[in-house]
């Protein structure tokens, strides 16, 4: 047995702070609020400090990175993670591990044992008997999915495949899978028609799993984008969950207001939607996300063949400038491939083009001959007031959207929450305390279906965070990201401390 004594109880519910102990033994909290225990039980001093749930990121790619026991989620306070999202999960993969691997552009990287999972069982015993700092689950990228069935193909799947697509999904949704997930911007994910994604949707809704989409289109097709996944959730009865919520692009912040207005219209008519948004105006993808889908069509061989085709580099060309939403100047390159063009890493398109005096775009062009097409990117993406509507919307959870890049990683990696309860709290005071830990606790916990996660509560597993409300902080910037935050003073995760100093007291003893 433990005691947190003498904190403030925020229980992950949005009520308001009270001051308090919470017990818990093993992997479950025993009490909460006034509690008296036996005097030789380890007692740790809460004075002057929150006793949250343990943080829940339910929009994670650290699929590989869990498995590896990366600190960077658990030094924020995270105890559970969702991966396998955007369409990108690590498996079913079987023989088809290296079609993935390179369809997942990066993603898929960081656990050296050769893995080749064949469904959701097989992941997910990996990551219960390995991923020791976090409690991951998992759900079935849909691009994943189709890559194991048809390879990197794009186009329709065929009767056939489709039929071996639901089958996976209904097996790895049963094996333990917590839904389903679609990249609808990525390839060849983002080549199924409607079709396809509602034969999976009613797969997903029969099992009674939330599925999780990075829609079509967050920037000119945001609106439309929106309305073929209420389509999907009324046809099929699945409980809707749309990835990374925002409006892409100055030419495209006007429409977020009607995003949300159409939103609240759905649930109104009764679908269960929600939404989550990470609390940065960057976004951070791979570059190949700026050049049009028929460009990547086959992986990466066919899209270097086209690059060294003048006519096909000015389609793309013609298509890239009418298409983007930001401004060259506003999207940054974060990680290469190679060594080859490190030195543009932290570079922004614009000054890369004056560089090699080129047109911005054919700079990307060179930049993907020479890295073959592995480079990441960081976007700004959006306003503040934007954000900050986002962000305090009842039907948003705060997520991370992490991912590992070898080079300089989005700062949401290593600070998203020391940085909402930091920053966005304290500073910026857009929320109470108590409402930002219910979107990154009890909130995410409901929509992902988890059971007994999520708040202080007798019988709930003993995740817990433990935090100073005055020191807490991020430390992670664009351009240091691997800065560990302050003010996380204890993480236990199933009752086990695995961040903070052990300062277990025996009491009267
Ligand atoms: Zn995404």
């Amino acid at each position: 047995m433990t005691l947190l004594h003498g904190g403030t109880l925020i229980d992950g519910s949005g009520a308001p702070a009270y001051s308090g102990d919470l017990l818990f033994d093993g992997h479950s909290i025993l009490a909460v609020g006034a509690v008296s225990a036996s005097t030789d039980c380890p007692q740790v001093d809460c004075t002057g400090l929150v006793i949250a749930p343990g943080f829940i990121d339910v929009h994670s790619h650290s699929d590989l990175q869990v498995l590896a026991r990366h600190r960077a989620k658990t030094d924020q306070g995270v105890t559970t993670e969702v991966v396998g999202n955007c369409g990108f999960s690590a498996y079913p993969c079987g023989t088809h591990r290296h079609e993935v691997q390179e369809f997942a552009n990066g993603i898929l990287f960081g656990y050296d044992r050769d893995w080749a999972w064949r469904n959701a069982q097989e992941y997910l015993a990996e990551t219960e008997a390995q991923a020791e700092l976090v409690t991951v689950r998992s759900l079935v990228g849909h691009g994943t999915l189709r890559v194991a069935t048809m390879g990197l193909r794009q186009g329709p799947a065929t009767p056939a495949e489709l039929d071996a697509m639901e089958q996976s999904l209904a097996e790895c949704l049963a094996g333990g899978a917590a839904g389903f997930s679609t990249g609808l911007m990525y390839a060849p994910g983002s080549t199924a028609p409607t079709e396809e994604l509602t034969a999976l949707c009613r797969v997903t809704a029969r099992a009674g799993k939330v599925y999780a989409t990075h829609m079509r289109s967050y920037g000119d097709d945001l609106l439309a984008s929106l309305d073929e996944q209420f389509y999907l959730a009324r046809a099929t009865g699945c409980r809707l969950q749309i990835s990374h919520l925002q409006a892409v692009g100055r030419r495209n912040w006007a429409k977020q207001a009607e995003a949300l207005e159409k939103l609240e219209a759905a649930r109104h008519e009764g679908i269960d939607v929600a939404f989550d948004s990470y609390p940065y105006l960057a976004g951070s993808t791979v570059l190949t996300q700026l050049l049009p889908a028929w460009a990547v069509d086959g992986g990466t061989a066919a899209l270097l063949a086209r690059l060294a085709d003048p006519a096909l580099c000015r389609d793309m060309k013609a298509t890239m400038i009418e298409q983007v939403p930001q401004q060259w100047s506003d999207i940054f390159i974060t990680a290469v491939g190679s060594t080859v063009s490190e030195h543009f890493v932290g570079s922004d398109l614009a000054t890369i083009g004056d560089t090699l005096a080129e047109h911005p775009v054919d700079a990307i062009f060179s930049l993907l001959r020479a890295e073959q097409g592995n480079v990441n990117i960081l976007a700004f993406n959006q306003c503040d007031e934007n954000l900050q509507k986002l962000l305090t919307h009842p039907l948003c959870s705060v997520i991370s959207d992490g991912f590992y890049v070898k080079g300089k990683p989005h700062p949401r990696l290593y600070g998203t929450f020391p940085f909402l309860l930091g920053e966005i709290v304290r500073e910026r005071r857009w929320m109470s305390l108590e409402q930002a830990i219910h979107k990154i606790t009890a909130q995410p916990a409901a929509r992902f279906s988890m059971a007994r996660q999520g708040l202080l509560t007798p019988g709930y597993i003993a995740d817990i965070t433990v935090f100073d409300p005055v020191q807490i902080a991020s430390g992670a910037t664009y351009a240091a990201p691997d800065t560990a935050p302050t003010g996380i003073v204890h993480c236990f995760r199933r009752g086990e401390l695995l961040s903070g100093t052990p300062v277990l007291h025996q009491h009267g003893g």
